[in-house]
């Protein structure tokens, strides 16, 4: 009876010491890999993106993807991760940031979002899946721990695909994995906060994800609309978020509006 009650308070403790509040909104979250392990595995998994993807030589338009990537970065709850920010030379509409800090945009999101203020919008989005911690929730539970723990050899066998999807980056393998609503609806809440603080005009968050839901990209929507659909609910909910968002974008220390402009498909 005794080794039984000990193996629930140890059971109990584990639970106590997984249950973590995610840094951005406070709320708790059973999350049971530590930070930097999180961000080992999205080193490890942009190391191997980088690999396969070709990177922009569009000046201006990788200084731009840069520029708002840390003007984003700075106002963060995690402002001292290794960010780094890069432009894939791609059609694919798609961006993303993972877990330590590492982001990329491809130049077809960039033609659609066609200002910094939507690209803004769309790496704000990303950043705060990262900063809210959503990558290790949903390996948390997906019971990928095991398979991470392996991590240190690389990205190799069964679990890679898991991690990777659960990191957000599955579409570009071939996986959909994309979050749940409610982790969505709070990086598009968090994200709206950011691109405010950065200086850009949150306006542009709901005008762009409008523009981009009514986007056809012949039979198949964007890459980024597959697991991000912009129904009425989502564009609600942007709305919803609005004030406060302008009420930091007021305290902003610089207000760029919509940022500079460029080609826009
Ligand atoms: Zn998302």
């Amino acid at each position: 009876m005794k080794t039984k009650i000990r193996v629930l308070i140890a059971a109990l403790l584990v639970l106590i010491v997984a249950c973590v509040s995610t840094p951005e909104s406070g709320k708790q979250a059973f999350i049971m890999i530590s930070p930097g392990e999180e961000a080992s595995m999205g080193k490890q998994a942009f190391g191997e993106i980088l690999q396969k993807e070709k990177e922009s030589t569009d000046t201006r338009l990788v200084a731009i993807t840069k520029r708002v990537g840390e003007r984003l970065a700075v106002n963060t709850t995690m402002p001292d991760l290794e960010w780094e920010f890069k432009l894939f030379e791609s059609d694919q509409m798609n961006a993303f940031a993972l877990p330590g800090g590492k982001t990329a945009a491809y130049t077809g999101l960039l033609k659609v979002c066609g200002n910094e203020a939507a690209l803004a919008a769309v790496m704000g989005h990303e950043i705060a899946h990262v900063t809210a911690r959503h990558g290790a929730q949903r390996m948390t539970q997906q019971q990928a721990i095991s398979v991470g723990m392996q991590m240190a050899t690389g990205l190799a066998g069964p679990g890679r695909e898991m991690i990777l999807g659960a990191l957000g980056v599955g579409v570009q393998y071939g996986i959909q994995l994309p979050f749940s609503r409610g982790n969505e609806a709070e990086a598009d809440q968090i994200g709206l906060v950011y691109m405010a603080r950065a200086g850009y005009d949150p306006n542009e968050a709901v005008r762009f994800w409008t523009r981009f839901s009514q986007m056809k990209q012949g039979a198949q929507p964007p890459e980024f609309l597959s697991t991000h659909p912009a129904d009425a609910t989502r564009i609600a909910n942007l709305k919803r978020h609005l004030p406060k968002a302008l009420a930091e974008y007021k305290n902003a220390k610089t207000q760029y509006g919509l940022g500079e402009t460029f080609a826009q498909k």
